[in-house]
């Protein structure tokens, strides 16, 4: 269990990046969604040891993070947002390296680690290749494999499928999936079908604080029957916009379909919804 209590960061030039973070979560894949400088990576390299807070504190288990970092680090596989490779290394010496680094001393046994890594990665074809021919989601699957070296019990993936296309992000994805329940998996995205593919715990983050948290499924059964949409023209979205909760507008097809939010049926040609998860992060960021 990761049990972070009161974290708050302040930069030294004043912005206030995480505003007083309470959060719980328990083994299998956990969502953190967030908007751009909503605060994910703050969060993320606070709970890696990358950086402290000014409040607050981390427990991973037993594990009091602020204070013990070197454990922390040993049970610790992060793939960083920025992850810079060395172009001109294979992904076959690169993992040889950071194994060895990790601590696994004995040859023959790195080298049978190496080769299922890159097998379970589907790099294996390509593992003489230097990482600087990578595609980007070669790269990332590169950095799976090296955040799975030492076998952690805490993995932080931090917004792993931005730039990827959309066949790279579905086979990243598919990667992720397979790696375990046993373990805490942190996925920070912005992304929100990542968390509703992925995910059986989330929490939606807006301006350094946790806005909304449960169950993706849960979260959206809450909005069931209440999402109500219609194709208006473009310059009828402000009239909507004040006149009913709204969700979000779209562009369709040219004109602009607007969604809302409303517990009975609103009339005025809406016509009834299926809730998605977009629609519980859509009415959750401002
Ligand atoms: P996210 O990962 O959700 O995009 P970040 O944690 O990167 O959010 O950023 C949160 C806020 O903190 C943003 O306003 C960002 O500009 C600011 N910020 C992030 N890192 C630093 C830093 N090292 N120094 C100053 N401000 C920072």
């Amino acid at each position: 269990m990761l049990q972070i209590s009161g974290l708050s960061k302040t930069y030294p030039n004043g912005v206030q990046a995480l505003k007083d973070i309470n959060l719980s979560i328990s083994n299998g894949m956990f969502g953190l969604l967030g908007p751009n400088g909503a605060g994910k990576s703050s969060l993320m390299r606070t709970i890696a040891t990358l950086q402290d807070a000014d409040t607050g504190s981390i427990m991973f288990g037993d594990i009091d993070v602020f204070k013990q970092k070197q454990e922390l680090r040993k049970v610790l596989g992060y793939l960083p947002q920025e992850f810079g490779v060395y172009p001109k290394v294979s992904a076959e010496e690169m993992l040889h390296y950071i194994a060895r680094l990790k601590g696994i001393a004995n040859a023959g046994e790195r080298k049978e680690l190496v080769k299922a890594l890159l097998e379970q990665v589907n790099l294996y074809n390509h593992r003489s290749k230097s990482l600087g021919g990578y595609s980007g989601g070669m790269k990332q699957r590169f950095g799976i494999a090296q955040a799975l070296i030492g076998n952690p019990k805490l993995i932080i993936v931090d917004e792993p499928t931005a730039g990827l296309d959309p066949a790279e992000r579905l086979r990243f994805n598919n990667l992720l999936s397979e790696i375990g329940e046993n373990i805490i998996i942190i996925l920070s995205t912005h992304i929100v079908d990542d968390v509703s593919e992925l995910c059986n715990d989330m929490a939606i983050i807006s301006g350094g604080k946790v806005v909304q948290r449960g169950n993706p499924e849960h979260l959206v059964q809450g909005l069931d029957n209440r999402i109500w949409s219609k194709k208006v023209k473009k310059d009828e979205v402000a009239k909507y916009q004040a006149e009913y909760k709204m969700v979000i507008a779209r562009l369709s097809g040219g004109l602009m379909r607007v969604y809302i939010n409303s517990e009975s049926d609103p009339g005025n040609g809406f016509v009834p919804e299926k809730a998605t998860l977009e629609d519980i992060y859509f009415s959750n960021i401002s």
